[in-house]
């Protein structure tokens, strides 16, 4: 039975270079491989900081993935699977579409994306990946924070200082002079910048609470 396999990371984790992977072992099998991706890759090309790229159907939000995809494998020999990549744009009904891919026709689905934007939310088509999902798999690759701990999240910096407000996707030029660039960040760090006035109530010296306690009983 095929499954749909959602991969996750951080910028940097290898997750195009994954897709590509994938994609490349089964077309070089002749096996029918759809590689799709969305939005910024304007090029209709998947390609990876390592330098790999293939042929990629690019897509918007309008698209009906089940439709495309079953028009692929009614053609020809069939598709064996469909490598998704940037797949954190995808908005859930396209999640849903591929859900019903696998399950009607069989076809093994490999998304890879983002897991939390630079606001520290899960974008829409994560979450809807994480929910229906067969497989959820943290890649392996770990890209690392300056300070030299585990990456876990994106930044977004303008002019150099990381922001936590704006549109969730910059495309193209902004409007002014500001330069927007992301990094990568552990939890601490990508924290950090937050407003010092969102964090102070956590840090606060106030008179010591009169915790209640409970007793937790199971039934096991
Ligand atoms: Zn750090």
């Amino acid at each position: 039975m095929a499954e749909l396999r959602f991969f996750f990371g951080t910028m940097g984790s290898g997750k195009s270079t994954q897709a590509l992977q994938i994609h490349h072992n089964l077309a070089s099998r002749g096996l029918g491989c759809l590689l799709i991706s969305q939005l910024d890759r304007q090029t209709g090309r998947v390609s990876s900081r390592l330098g790999v790229s293939a042929e990629a159907v690019v897509l918007d939000a309008t698209i009906d993935l089940y439709r495309v995809i079953r028009q692929e494998h009614l053609r020809g020999d069939g598709l064996h699977a469909v490598v998704c990549d940037e797949a954190q744009f995808y908005v859930p009904a396209q999640v849903d579409q591929l859900a019903r891919t696998v399950d009607e026709f069989d076809i093994e689905v490999y998304a890879f994306g983002l897991l939390t934007t630079f606001q520290g939310r899960l974008f829409d088509g994560t979450q809807r990946f994480l929910e229906v999902a067969d497989v959820r798999s943290e890649l392996q690759v770990e890209a690392r924070c300056w300070c030299g701990k585990r990456a876990t999240h994106n930044a977004r910096l303008v002019n150099g200082r990381q922001v936590y407000d704006g549109e969730i996707t910059v495309v193209g030029d902004t409007g002014g002079d500001a330069v927007v660039t992301y990094d990568l960040r552990c939890r601490q760090h990508w924290m950090a910048e937050l407003r010092v006035s969102d964090q102070s109530a956590l840090f606060d010296d106030g008179p010591l609470l009169d915790l209640r306690t409970m007793d937790l009983s199971s039934d096991l």
